[in-house]
């Protein structure tokens, strides 16, 4: 799978190494798991998929290449866990992760598939991603593993000043995108500048908890 992402333009070494370090198949059914390390996304129960390899590859590229917040401690944060493997991922990217998971059920396969890796550095939430997590802002880096039409803004205010969101922006077309927090200039409103990328179709977000 490492190999095929290298080949596929995946040039970020500690994110492949991240990627070669946590084992796929424990995150799907055991039906799936044959398929696991092919380039596809695969079905989790509620209506949810496992992003695709490359995916996952790309979004994480893109956040660590255009990170420009500093301090040697970095913190991130994902909107939607759903069975844990891109968490498990960033986990071995970031110095901290939150990621947050609004339907219960997911939320409890994810912490299921994750126990045996005993990621003290990955803190899992039931809730609302949308809400964030001030308790842990500001974050150099939050992560949408879902869809939205519409930027976030209220989100973006929990990210460091340099900090990044990556994630499937846009309606009916979808793109990834990456919004970086810019230099504050004194107590104005922060800003932020926006990068397009690739056309992507994810599930969409929605708001609430679901139990
Ligand atoms: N990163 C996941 C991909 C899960 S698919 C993995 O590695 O398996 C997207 C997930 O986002 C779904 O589980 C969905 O329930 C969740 N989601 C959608 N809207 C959300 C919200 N507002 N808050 C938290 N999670 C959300």
């Amino acid at each position: 799978m490492v190999a095929r992402l290298r080949q596929q333009g995946i040039a970020d070494d500690a994110v492949l190494r991240a990627m070669g370090q946590v084992p796929r198949h424990r995150f799907v059914d055991e039906g799936l798991a044959s398929r696991v390390y092919e380039d596809t996304a695969l079905p989790i129960g509620h209506q949810q998929t496992l992003s695709q390899p490359y995916v996952v590859a790309r979004s994480l590229s893109l956040a660590r290449s255009h990170c420009r917040a500093d301090g040697d401690r970095s913190r991130a944060l994902e909107i939607g866990t759903g069975c844990g493997y891109q968490a498990a991922v960033m986990a071995g990217l970031f110095s901290s992760v939150v990621s947050i998971e609004r339907i219960e059920g997911l939320h409890r396969d994810a912490r299921r598939n994750l126990a045996a890796l005993a990621l003290s550095n990955l803190h899992l939430i039931l809730g609302d991603g949308l809400d964030g997590c001030p308790e842990m802002a500001p974050f150099d880096a939050m992560v949408l593993a879902a869809g939205l039409a519409d930027t976030p803004l209220e989100l973006l205010r929990q990210l460091q000043v340099g900090g990044v969101m990556v994630g499937p922006l846009g309606w009916p077309d979808q793109r990834l995108v990456v919004v970086r927090r810019c230099q504050d200039d004194g107590n104005a409103e922060p800003t932020f500048e926006r990068f397009e990328f690739d056309a992507v179709q994810f599930v969409p977000i929605l708001r609430g908890i679901q139990r």
